[in-house]
């Protein structure tokens, strides 16, 4: 743009895009972006009419040559963080989004909400919603014409391990051998799980919306428009248009653990039944927000579980340990990350490796201290928090204290500021004394700095200690150990009496891990890496 040219208002530019709604995509390319978006926090929606345009080609890629899709785009809003903030997030997303200032409002067309209560926003041009049982079916049976076979309303009993590795699934219509066993049970992933004598550490949650009755901003947009979604992270609500009227749902402040003790083999979706208890102050939220909302009548209140990890995250993959046994549970947002997980482990299974580092994902990032109960309290923590921003030197702090060392009192005496290691605490950071330990959190430089700096000229002068009670520890030896250790480890082997930092690298040359390995004599090495389970995992490749 031109410097004299004018800038189109936020409104006008929403008031475009509203208007050209009929966009014709190339889902080709825009699943590309929905796909990378699937660790954030985003919901991927999109009203899709969905009669054979979704075809998969080799594996996975969605084509969609002749559908029109109306893409709406979404907007989130901030109340309280500033531009460089929402920037910093922006830069985060992998697609284009952009930062817009508010002086939009209930206009025609634009967003209902009073825009006095927000500061900015950020738009991102490819929000959006699907009819979620039509996309499953498009995909099931693009599946199908590429030779899956899928079952339904086939119940799964039982899956057995067979001496030659593969898995017998046992259904109430017969048995099913396969060599590998993907656990994507949702609701049910628990009880699946244990067919197989895993315990997952994974809860589902209730999750409540409201649909109000038709506003009438909404029917005077007029047929074929539609309003952008929002979500409101501080206000804890999102919205949308559904039908002439709106879908404001919350993440409730307390949550409620549904069915800890096991979900029911005969649930059926049912809904539950609403506590309007429990989202009402986030609805006062919403109305003050959005007036509009407030003057509609409320149509219908929807209260329906959905399953949480401990860290709000999916966990996929191979269950370490069990051979061919492999979940993908705990898909919070369906929608948002089933097709990232989905090509993820099809990629994983297929190529022996995932094209993108998916330890936030990985199930072994959890260990056996993972309990279900332990699932419980922190994806209950985790549901409480879901629009809550959790800072890179933030730990949270639920389910604490799995394990601790027996120098845990001494250093919290001695200012200690802990953190979660794969269920150990262990020591961050050192600060005065008991009192000031304490963080900050922050995108920015946090306040353990100065401490932290303190204790690494201190070292680097004089001498220092330190635990490494959450590091893995193994030891090679015998003649052939420094050949292994060269075979597997991509840097150069330690000679007696040296320490060194070494890559593991994955067979297509992605980094697995940084290992520590000391060489105490040519045929003994010991190796330290500090996560415990991802040596395990490691381990599988050897
Ligand atoms: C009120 C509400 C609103 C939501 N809103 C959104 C949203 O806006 N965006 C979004 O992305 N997500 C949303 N979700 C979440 C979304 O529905 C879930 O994330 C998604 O359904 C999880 O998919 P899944 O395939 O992992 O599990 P599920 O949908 O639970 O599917 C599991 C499947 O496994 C089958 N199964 C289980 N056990 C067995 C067995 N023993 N034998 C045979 N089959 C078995 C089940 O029949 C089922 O078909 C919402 C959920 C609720 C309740």
């Amino acid at each position: 743009m031109k410097d004299n040219e004018k800038k189109p208002t936020f409104l006008e530019n929403v008031d475009m895009m509203v208007n050209d709604t009929i966009t014709k995509i190339n889902i080709d390319s825009n699943i590309a972006k929905i796909l990378k978006t699937c660790r954030s926090v985003l919901q991927v929606k999109f009203p899709v009419k969905i009669k054979n345009q979704i075809e998969i080609f080799h594996g996975w890629r969605a084509v969609h040559s002749t559908h029109r899709l109306p893409v709406k785009g979404g907007l989130r809003f901030s109340t309280n963080v500033n531009q460089e903030e929402v920037e910093a997030l922006a830069s985060l997303m992998t697609f284009k989004c952009a930062v817009v200032d508010v002086p939009f409002g209930g206009a025609k067309g634009g967003l209902l909400i009073d825009p006095k209560k927000y500061l900015l926003a950020l738009w991102d041009p490819i929000d959006g919603e699907v009819d979620p049982s039509g996309v499953t079916y498009a995909f099931a049976k693009a599946a199908k014409t590429f030779g899956g076979k899928y079952y339904t309303n086939t119940l799964v009993t039982d899956t057995k391990q067979k001496n030659d590795g593969t898995w017998n699934v046992i259904t109430d219509k017969g048995n099913i051998n396969a060599e590998i066993v993907i656990n994507a049970g949702g609701l049910w992933a628990r009880e699946v799980g244990q067919m197989a004598g895993i315990h997952l550490p994974v809860q589902p949650m209730e999750h409540h919306y409201l649909i109000t009755e038709a506003i009438p901003e909404i029917e005077a947009m007029g047929e074929g428009k539609r309003l952008p979604v929002g979500t409101d992270f501080e206000g804890n609500i999102y919205f949308r248009q559904e039908g002439k009227g709106m879908l404001l749902g919350t993440y409730e402040q307390k949550s409620t653990p549904w069915k800890v003790e096991g979900t029911p083999m005969n649930f059926g979706h049912e809904l539950l039944e609403p506590k309007l208890d429990n989202i009402q102050d986030r609805l006062a939220i919403g109305f003050k927000r959005m007036p509009a909302l407030e003057k509609a009548g409320i149509k219908n209140i929807v209260n329906g579980p959905f399953t949480f990890g401990p860290d709000g995250s999916p966990l996929i993959g191979p269950v370490p340990g069990l051979k061919n046994y492999w979940v993908a549970v705990g898909v919070m947002a369906g929608f948002c990350q089933g097709g990232g997980v989905g090509k993820c482990i099809a990629e994983w299974i297929i190529d022996g490796e995932p094209s993108i580092d998916v330890w936030a994902m990985d199930v072994a990032r959890f260990g056996n201290y993972a309990s279900p109960q332990y699932g419980t309290i922190k994806s209950s923590e985790n549901y409480e928090r879901r629009f809550i921003m959790t800072f890179p030197n933030e730990t949270l702090p639920k389910g604490r204290k799995q394990k601790t060392t027996a120098l845990y009192d001494r250093f919290i005496s001695k200012g200690a500021v802990m953190g979660d290691s794969f269920g150990l605490e262990s020591v961050l950071w050192f600060a005065n004394d008991p009192k000031d330990a304490y963080e900050e959190p922050t995108i920015k430089r946090s306040r353990s700095h100065d401490y932290v700096s303190k204790e690494v000229k201190n070292v680097r002068e004089n001498v220092g200690v330190t635990e490494i009670a959450n590091f893995s520890k193994h030891e090679f030896q015998g003649p052939d150990a420094r050949k292994f250790l060269d075979y597997v480890l991509a840097g150069r082997i330690p000679k007696p009496g040296r320490i060194c930092l070494n890559p593991m690298l994955t067979p297509k040359g992605k980094l697995y891990g940084d290992l520590t390995v000391a060489c105490l004599n040519e045929n003994k090495f010991i190796k330290f890496l500090r996560h415990h389970n991802y040596f395990t995992k490691c381990k599988n490749t050897f």
